[in-house]
């Protein structure tokens, strides 16, 4: 018989993060580049089209891991039905007659390729994954995929492209906003990032990142926050910030719901609601009227005085 058999679950969690690191590793460097060109863009002339030609090597090979992703999401759609349908060996080859030796499952060639694709649309899958859209999405990745690894180190693919690319996939997968709460979890996961400060500012720069680098247009197929929706400081978060450099900016709160009258925030950094009361900031200057009421004094969480 087969022993270990893969799950739907041990798939999913191998795509997502697969293509979270494929995320991860593009917003490192757009980071690195993205500081040097504020801070001497002007006097080197070096452009972040320039940073990212240098770095084709990193943008390609998240692409390769996307692609890795988006097979092993397909692989768990498929072992919804069956982990048996992934299996590449003949029948006549499985270990499965009573006294047979026992094999492990990932011992066996799995299908991939258009063979993945055949028999994933063969496992009706949800209405909108079921369509020629969807067909098309994946068979792009593939192709491009293809072309990187046999082609070589050629700039193959824009990384406006490769992050479009990779929120769709986990958007088709899993519905909308959910790519920000996979890259929090893991982020959050990491030992050494428990309580650190220099979570804030990452949460900061991912979400700036995909607003700066797909456009508006497929940020909203894929996020429900706008560039112009209005954010307000954490009660808890911003209080850790304190002494950064970038405080004054990053503010990833917003009020739930959205109307004048809301009296909670939900952080999407610490993933928690607070409360807080209706008033207005009685700093000069401040149009604030979202303060907390939390700690012992009151904090205005638009200006954080
Ligand atoms: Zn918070
Ligand atoms: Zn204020």
């Amino acid at each position: 018989m087969f022993t270990n058999i893969l799950s739907r679950n041990d798939f999913e969690t191998t795509g997502v993060d697969c293509i979270c690191q494929s995320i991860n590793s593009l917003l490192q460097i757009w980071e690195i580049g993205n500081d040097f060109i504020k801070e001497n863009g002007a006097i080197t002339g070096i452009t972040m089209s320039e940073f990212w030609d240098h770095h084709v090597v990193t943008v390609n090979t998240s692409f390769i891991l996307l692609h890795q992703g988006m097979e092993a999401l397909l692989k768990a759609h498929i072992c919804g039905h069956s982990p048996m349908l992934l299996l590449e060996a003949k029948r006549n080859e499985w270990p499965t007659k009573p006294g047979n030796k026992h094999l492990d499952f990932s011992q066996f060639h799995q299908v991939g390729g258009e063979s993945l694709f055949i028999t994933f649309f063969a496992t009706d899958p949800p209405n909108h994954m079921g369509k020629h859209i969807f067909y098309n999405l994946i068979e792009e990745i593939r192709t491009i995929r293809n072309k990187i690894v046999h082609v070589g180190h050629k700039n193959n693919i824009e990384v406006k492209d490769a992050l479009s690319y990779a929120l769709k996939i986990l958007t088709y997968y899993f519905g909308k906003d959910k790519w920000l709460e996979f890259l929090r979890d893991r982020y959050r996961r990491n030992p050494v990032n428990i309580n650190s400060v220099e979570r804030i500012p990452y949460f900061w720069n991912t979400i700036n990142f995909v607003w700066e680098n797909i456009g508006k247009a497929e940020c909203r197929k894929n996020l429900s926050l706008e560039r112009q929706t209005r954010f307000y400081h954490c009660p808890s978060c911003s209080v850790d910030l304190d002494g950064l450099a970038s405080h004054e900016e990053i503010k990833l709160s917003l009020l739930r719901p959205n109307d004048p009258l809301s009296t909670t925030v939900y952080c999407l950094i610490c993933d928690r609601e607070h409360d807080v009361i209706r008033q207005s900031c009685d700093k000069e200057a401040c149009p604030g009227n979202v303060i907390s009421v939390g700690g012992l004094e009151k904090i205005c969480l638009t200006c954080f005085k």
